[in-house]
């Protein structure tokens, strides 16, 4: 049986692409699972991770490079939206924000009507669920 590879472990365009924003109560200083020093105020009450602010957005907590092999650093910690987001075509539903994502590190797009049963599978196989990015910086 053929190994089923989650496309996100090859990618991560969506952490550095996408401001991460969140409530502040996130954040560990005020009990959530949020490591606070990778965190940094956006407003009274949000909070964004460290470099998905900055005019060439990247996640501080990324690792690995862009298009290769990566992860997240605080996967069990991360924010809501990151356990949100979706990869494109993940369950047959398309994600633009996914697909606009990859298309600035020159990533092809994921979704395609005609994959719903190949994307259905990484999910089972247990799909990285990045979350919903939903604001770009600037
Ligand atoms: S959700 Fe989309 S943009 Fe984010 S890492 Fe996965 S494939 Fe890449
Ligand atoms: S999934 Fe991890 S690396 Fe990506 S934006 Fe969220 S916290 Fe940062």
């Amino acid at each position: 049986m053929s190994e089923i590879t989650n496309p996100c472990v090859s990618c991560g365009a969506c952490c550095a692409h996408f401001r991460v924003s969140f409530y502040w109560a996130e954040a560990d200083d005020a009990g959530g699972p949020v490591p606070t020093a990778l965190t940094e105020p956006l407003s009274l009450l949000m909070r964004n991770m460290r470099g998905t602010n900055d005019r060439a957005p990247r996640c501080v907590a990324l690792e690995g490079d862009i298009g290769g092999c990566v992860s997240c650093g605080i996967y069990e910690q991360r924010p809501t939206p990151c356990r949100e987001f979706s990869m494109s075509g993940e369950a047959g539903i398309h994600n633009e924000a996914c697909d606009r994502a990859r298309a600035r590190y020159g990533l092809p797009a994921l979704f395609s009507p005609s994959l719903p049963v190949m994307t259905e599978s990484y999910a089972a196989a247990g799909a990285r669920e990045l979350s919903e990015h939903v604001q770009s910086p600037g």
